[in-house]
């Protein structure tokens, strides 16, 4: 099965779900709890429960573009996760199941360091961690690294076991800013959700697309953007990049790409009666 995949005039992208999770909103998103989403339930049906939760997915996307073969996050990891009650991630599986190999991989990129995007970095077989990926270089943003693989964070995030074994393996690559990965692939930064969170900007033949990490969780932040989810590091700041690139986003008609939005994950901001609709392609 070739599976969702989205063309942005040359490159090519590829969506994985590693796995689907669902939490009650008071959790998520403690400043608001569940009734302020009602609204939205007709407009996005797969992003609630049956019995009115948040319905949430984990996805990777892979990047083809200029001969090279760049994977955007790695998910939540094989598990099982006891905080989510013994689930198993899939990416692997999703990956064979659509013709990709792990050593196909050249590059991950990290939109940022929650333990929901690096799960499936290492592999714990033998006597030491291995790269999953065994050809990749791993770039890391340089201020989630500093963030999260500081002593007194390391243990809490589970980063000793995901990220920080990458360095001895000689397979981490820090990087700040604007970097290009590819032709027609650079990053962005996109502070808030985390100090280092990086968008990913896709650019070929005058057509756009962002790959916008964890920008909104929920379809619904698309139009209310002042919601914030628990996880954010620093709240002001994330709902400030949140109105600045999804305003761009929607003005200059990019796809925006999401890693939490119910499968593919791509799409584009459109205005209907006034709100502001994440429209899935
Ligand atoms: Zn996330």
């Amino acid at each position: 099965m070739p599976g969702p995949v989205l063309r942005v005039g040359g490159i090519e992208v590829m969506e994985f779900l590693d796995l689907s999770m669902a939490f009650p909103f008071d959790v998520f998103f403690p400043q608001q709890g569940a009734k302020p989403f009602e609204p939205y339930r007709q407009l996005y049906p797969a992003s609630f429960t049956p019995d009115g939760r948040f319905q949430t997915y984990a996805q990777a996307y892979l990047v083809r573009a200029g001969g090279r073969m760049i994977l955007v996050d790695t998910g939540v990891g094989p598990g099982p996760h006891d905080w989510l009650g013994g689930a198993r991630g899939r990416l692997l599986e999703d990956m064979r199941e659509k013709g990709v190999r792990p050593e196909d991989v050249d590059i991950v990129v990290f939109t940022h360091l929650h333990p929901d995007h690096v799960g499936w970095n290492l592999r714990y077989e033998g006597a030491s961690p291995q790269p999953t990926f065994p050809r990749a270089r791993y770039y890391v943003p340089q201020a989630d690294w500093e963030f999260f693989a500081a002593p007194e964070r390391v243990g809490q995030w589970g980063t000793d076991r995901t990220v920080v074994p990458l360095r001895a393996l000689g397979a981490l690559e820090l990087f700040k800013g604007e970097v290009r990965l590819a032709e027609g692939v650079t990053t962005l930064p996109t502070p808030g959700h985390t100090p280092g969170h990086t968008s990913i900007l896709l650019s070929s033949r005058g057509e756009r697309a962002l790959i916008c990490g964890d920008l909104a969780h929920h379809p619904a932040q698309v139009d209310q953007t002042s919601w914030v989810p628990a996880f954010d590091t620093d709240g002001a700041q994330a709902i400030q990049t949140r109105n600045r690139i999804l305003d761009m986003l929607e003005a200059e008609g990019l796809v925006a790409v999401f890693c939490h939005f119910p499968p593919p994950g791509f799409g584009r901001l459109v205005r209907l009666e006034r709100k502001r609709v994440f429209r899935a392609l």
